[in-house]
Parts: C-alpha cells; structure tokens; sequence
C-alpha cells in the first residue's frame, strides 16, 4: 500500500496507556471479553450486553498491549494516514450526494477503553459506537489480525479501519438506527440476519473507499487486493466458529460467512458504486 499521498488525520484520540476503572462495568473483564470478540468488528457492546447468546468458546486470551517504547510511531500514523484518506473519500461521495460528511475520531487505547457504548476491552477487537460517533482500535490487533488470524499484510489492516468507517457511514446515512430498531422487535435469529447484512455492507464501503482512494491516489500496490480479501475471508463467522469450536452455525452468524464477507468488500472495491452496496434487498442468502 502506499499512503504518502494521503495526509494524517485530526481527529485521532490517543488515549494509550490511560487506565479505565472495569469495576462499574459489571461482570468484569471476562464477561466483556466474551461480549466484544462476539462483535467482531462490531458496531455497539452493549447491544450484544442485554442479548446474551452462547458465544464463550470464542473468547480470546486477553489481547497484549504493544508497547511502543522509543520507536517512531509507526501504527499511529499508519492509522491516522488510512483515517485521512476514509475521511477525503467519504467527504467527496457526501457532496456529490449533497450531503455534509461528519468526520468520525478515532480513539487508540490499550487494553480497555471506555465509549458511549460501554466499556470495551481490546480482545474484542476494534469497533464502532454510533453513541459517540468514535472507532476504537488497539494496535496490538493487528498483530492478532497477522498471527491468530491468518491475514496479513498492510491493506488487511487498512480494511479494519474502513469497515469501521463504513459503520459510521451507516451511521450518518440513518441506516444504523433502522435496523437497530427493527432488531429490537425481532428474534434473535432475524436480528443476527439484520446484524449480518448491515456488517456487509460495512465491508461493501471498505471496499468503496478502497476504489476510489486509488483511483484518485492509486494507493494499491501488487498483492494488496489479495491480502484485503483474505483477512476478510479469515473474520468470516463460519471460519471463525471453525476455529474456535469445530462446527459452524449459520444461525448464530452476526457478521457473515468468509464467502460473504468476500464478496461483498470485493463489490465495493471493484465497482466503487455506493447503489452496489444493498446488502438489505437482496433475499434468502445473500
Ligand atoms: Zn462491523
């Protein structure tokens, strides 16, 4: 990936090595921990904190910090410059649409944070509240991202950032609300249906910002698409379940199968076309 051309950021928070206090949160690190790997790349903790659901064998060991002591501060900027280039792309297709884009920060914590949304630990892996309008990330994800799960590379690790930003477009676009309220009248196997569909159309946005940050900034370099698509592959719910419990459970999908997540972030970064992202229309398996 190249990102030279792309300027930093203004609106990343750093908030690494700040201690959060776990004890208000109620069931301790354990109990969130199981929540937050259940909202892989997930939108909201405390959705999934009134719901329950039998999701322990997923659970992670706690994530590690990675201390960045004395070295150039590499992760920040590699995140802030992918925060830049999302917030460039997504201001342009809002004013073609007429629209103001709000920018989104970004907090980088270590270990546990805390959001509108809730606590949150960096086992659950980066996520989005719609509360505050923040992504959080722990950097020490992306090691967990190379080693646990397979998927390397540096536009792996843009498209953690983007599926984030996606949710926040989804957000500003009022989609977000939408389903969350039809959740709240469904079952728990349409409301997993409702959380799958409205992930891919996460990953479908990644893929939009991809298409049009290289159109404009040619920001892909050999082998990037391939690293992009693997990771998603590598975070598909069937995949995950494979790993962590032997056996797959489609009804308990709240993110997608490995096929789906490919295809839908493959739309998005092949045909750059926001009306290609209707992951909501479709019937039966998407
Ligand atoms: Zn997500």
């Amino acid at each position: 990936m190249r990102l030279d051309n792309e300027q930093e950021s203004q609106n990343i928070e750093d908030r690494r090595g700040s201690r959060v206090n776990m004890g208000l949160a109620g069931g301790g690190i354990g109990t969130l921990a199981i929540v937050l790997i259940a909202m892989f790349f997930g939108i909201d903790p405390s959705a999934i904190l009134q719901g329950g659901g039998s999701i322990e064998s997923r659970v992670p060991e706690q994530a590690q910090s990675e201390q960045q002591s004395g070295a150039p501060d590499e992760g920040r900027e590699f995140v802030s410059r992918v925060l830049g280039s999302n917030e460039r792309v997504w201001r342009e297709i809002f004013q073609k649409a007429g629209r103001e884009y709000r920018e989104p920060k970004l907090v980088l914590f270590t270990g546990q944070v805390k959001s509108a949304c809730g606590f949150a630990s960096a086992a659950a892996g980066p996520f989005y509240c719609g509360n505050d309008e923040k992504v959080y990330i722990d950097l020490a994800f992306y090691r967990e991202l190379r080693q646990r799960f397979k998927a390397p590379g540096d536009f792996a690790q843009a498209y953690v950032v983007a599926h984030e930003v996606g949710h926040h477009v989804q957000n500003q676009l009022g989609i977000m609300s939408k389903v969350q309220a039809r959740q709240q009248r469904a079952g728990e196997r349409d409301a997993n249906a409702l959380s799958v569909r409205l992930e891919l159309q996460a990953d479908c946005l990644a893929g939009i910002w991809a298409n049009v940050a290289n159109r404009d900034r040619k920001i892909l370099e050999s082998g990037d698409v391939e690293e992009g698509l693997n990771a998603a592959a590598m975070i598909g719910d069937d995949t995950l379940q494979k790993r962590s419990q032997g056996y797959v459970v489609p009804e308990g999908f709240t993110h997608g199968s490995s096929q789906q997540r490919v295809r839908w972030f493959r739309t998005g970064l092949e045909t750059g076309d926001l009306k290609k992202c209707d992951t909501f229309s479709e019937r039966g398996v998407l």
